[in-house]
């Protein structure tokens, strides 16, 4: 039977004197909700694997935090990750993993649901399980035990925390969290829970869509080889598709966004404002894995944007999705938030704006001048490589003029921070293309300089780490000591210029996820060994310990080396092979030949579908309002469109166009 409820605040509240930023734990944030609890009630305890300030900005998670808390069959509440001086006081004095919202004990809950978007959390979400006192294989938990269960991008391959998880949400969770709860309602409502109960919600779980249940399939390898993950039973499904929501105007969340008493990261308004991303840039699983296109009409934004501001008392918002400037109408969406004397009666007035992602050539001076109509914050632009060639390899098809040209609009309305990002270690890179990443940031320095002489460039380098479902799957990650390597000669050519701030990710964290990313079942004992020796938040530089990785990799008999830095073949079957994000793999595997000999392929949302199989296997489609791409820049095309024309290439064949270098 399960435990009456305690009271964890008053365990809890004597020792927060103890540990660092208290206000982590204590809840009380405006827009935070008290649900009750009942019997018919399903209750869902979302948890970020990361702590307060990372987690509760995530949009993910407080879209069904309000969802779900709208249901009369529902209730939710929000944890995340004690910090280590929390965690040392909890397992002292017994005291379980509880939500901040009522201070109730996780283990009380019917679900406890993560949101995975950093593989580098995994040993985080076995602390939580462990914490709240579930045993953290699912294999171990008995009838009265919650579901454990997963969201979010990292979940597009689930096997190497397959061992852990009751089940898997893949896509959007909108609607997915609905049909869970009315399967769950049932299994809540029998007076004794036992393993065969257990087992059978689990395979009825495995018939809603976008749900997968790793315990319903069995693993065949051959020697180090997979050779297949097939399901145990006839009625659960032999691929898995990911969950799509098709008008994203129906779902305007979170209407409540939360406010919290405590700095946290992205402390401001945030507006969704498209999911799904067409550009195609072969190392981008976000992208990949959220077509097809889906725009918020403009008018909603609006309307989100006022009444948020209206609500929360933020003077920032910031208008996100993977690559803000290619929303249509954007600029138009940004005069009314920040032109205060506009006649527009949805204007916001005196506030800053930021679009967090922006493509460079969809920046423009009217977008430049718009927002710093408002106060400025830093812009941020990921060319990602170095050369020309190098970008059409990763078919991030920005030509230096594009930058240039965002960089100069962006300085001559007075901006004087720069932030741009790069990859290292993609595939056939060579050292010019490596060191082309210095080149382009200094030339922005120097265009900087023609504006104000104090101009700040800082270019973040991180390794390259191939993701499932995009087209560079099957490249061996570079090894660690080549990327320190690349690092080298990067900061030799960096040396010497104030204005250029060079900045890198730890190339021994870069292999640890791509073990990650790529692995399948047979790393869940890796995860708990580290795991069981202390290796929690090894997001964090100060508790990545890779010693930890490599002592648990040797003692489970496994290579890095086969893991990561192997390329893999066409016909081998991958961990992820019985997941579907919609993509074909034969779109991929030819997406794949065509990087290597260097041809591009451009955006479909305005040209021809050249069916990868993300909208046509769904019947659904891209949701744009503009029928031609925004103002500036070669839009894949590798030519200059003219604002407010049509894309001037012909495309006849559904196969990709190459692109000359110009
Ligand atoms: S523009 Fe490229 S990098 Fe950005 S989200 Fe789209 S596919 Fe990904």
């Amino acid at each position: 039977m399960r435990q009456p409820t305690r009271d964890i605040w008053t365990e809890l509240e004597p020792h927060l004197a103890d540990v660092e930023k208290p206000a982590r734990y204590i809840g009380l944030e405006l827009g935070a909700q008290t649900p009750e609890h009942a019997p018919h009630k399903v209750s869902w305890l979302l948890t970020y694997p990361d702590t307060y300030e990372v987690g509760l900005p995530n949009q993910g998670l407080q879209i069904l935090y309000e969802i779900l808390n709208e249901r009369d069959d529902a209730v939710a509440e929000r944890s995340y990750a004690p910090w280590t001086d929390l965690e040392a006081v909890l397992r002292r004095e017994r005291i379980p993993l509880f939500s901040v919202d009522t201070h109730r004990a996780a283990g009380e809950f019917d679900v406890l649901a993560f949101n995975l978007s950093a593989e580098l959390t995994f040993t985080n979400l076995l602390n939580c399980v462990d914490l709240a006192g579930i045993p953290v294989r699912a294999r171990d938990r008995h009838g009265d035990h919650p579901l454990v269960a997963a969201g979010g991008h990292c979940t597009y391959n689930p096997e190497p925390i397959a061992d852990f998880l009751d089940f898997v949400v893949l896509g959007d969770g909108e609607e997915a969290v609905g049909d869970i709860t009315e399967v769950l309602r049932e299994w809540k409502a029998e007076s004794r829970r036992t393993p065969e109960s257990r087992h059978n919600v689990l395979r009825e779980l495995s018939h809603v869509e976008g749900v997968y249940v790793p315990s319903m399939y069995e693993v065949d390898y051959d020697g180090p080889v997979l050779k297949a993950v097939r399901p145990r039973y006839p009625d659960v499904p032999a691929q898995v598709e990911k969950r799509t929501i098709a008008d994203l105007g129906q779902w305007p969340y979170p209407r409540n966004q939360l406010v919290p008493l405590t700095e946290v990261v992205h402390d401001r308004l945030n507006v969704e404002v498209f999911r799904g991303c067409t550009r195609g840039c072969r190392f981008c699983q976000a992208g990949m894995i959220t077509r097809p296109v889906r725009e918020r009409p403009a008018d909603q934004v609006r309307t989100m944007v006022q009444e948020g501001l209206r609500r929360t008392g933020y003077d920032e918002v910031a208008l996100t999705s993977l690559s803000t400037a290619d929303f249509s109408g954007i600029e138009g969406v940004v005069k009314s938030i920040v032109d205060g004397s506009s006649d527009d009666p949805t204007s916001c007035g005196n506030v800053s704006v930021s679009l967090p992602s922006l493509r460079v050539d969809a920046f423009t001076v009217g977008i430049a001048a718009q927002i710093q109509k408002a106060r400025r914050t830093g812009l941020t632009f990921a060319p990602e490589a170095g050369t020309w060639r190098m970008r059409q390899i990763i078919n991030k098809l920005i030509r230096e003029e594009d930058l240039y040209g965002a960089v100069d609009s962006a300085f001559s309305q007075g901006w004087r921070r720069v932030k741009l990002y790069f990859l290292t270690g993609l595939p056939s890179e060579t050292d010019a293309d490596t060191l082309g990443i210095v080149d382009l940031a200094r030339n922005c320095v120097e265009l900087g300089k023609k504006h104000n002489r104090n101009v700040q460039v800082k270019a973040s380098v991180g390794g390259f780490v191939p993701k499932p479902f995009t087209p560079f799957q099957w490249f061996g990650q570079n090894t660690v000591a080549e990327l320190q390597r690349k690092v080298g000669l990067l900061r030799d050519a960096a040396r010497g210029s104030r204005q250029l701030q060079l900045t890198w990710h730890d190339p021994k964290a870069t292999l640890v996820e791509g073990l990650m990313s790529r692995g399948d079942r047979r790393l869940g004992p890796v995860i708990e060994s580290v795991w069981r020796q202390g290796g929690t938040f090894q997001e964090w530089s100060e508790h990545f310990d890779l010693a930890l990785w490599e002592k648990a990799m040797a003692e489970a008999g496994l290579e890095p080396d086969w893991y990561v830095h192997r390329h893999r073949t066409e016909d081998e079957v991958l961990p992820w092979d019985h997941i579907s994000a919609g993509l074909h793999k034969d779109f991929l595997w030819q997406d794949w030949q065509d990087a290597l000999a260097e041809v591009g392929l451009p955006d479909c949302r305005w040209t021809p579908c050249y069916d990868c199989g993300a909208c046509t296997g769904y019947g659904i489609e891209h949701v744009v309002a503009s029928p031609v791409p925004p103002a500036g820049g070669s839009q894949g095309t590798g030519q200059d469109l003219m604002r407010g024309t049509g894309v001037p290439v012909a495309l006849t064949t559904k196969r990709p166009v190459g692109v000359g270098t110009p």
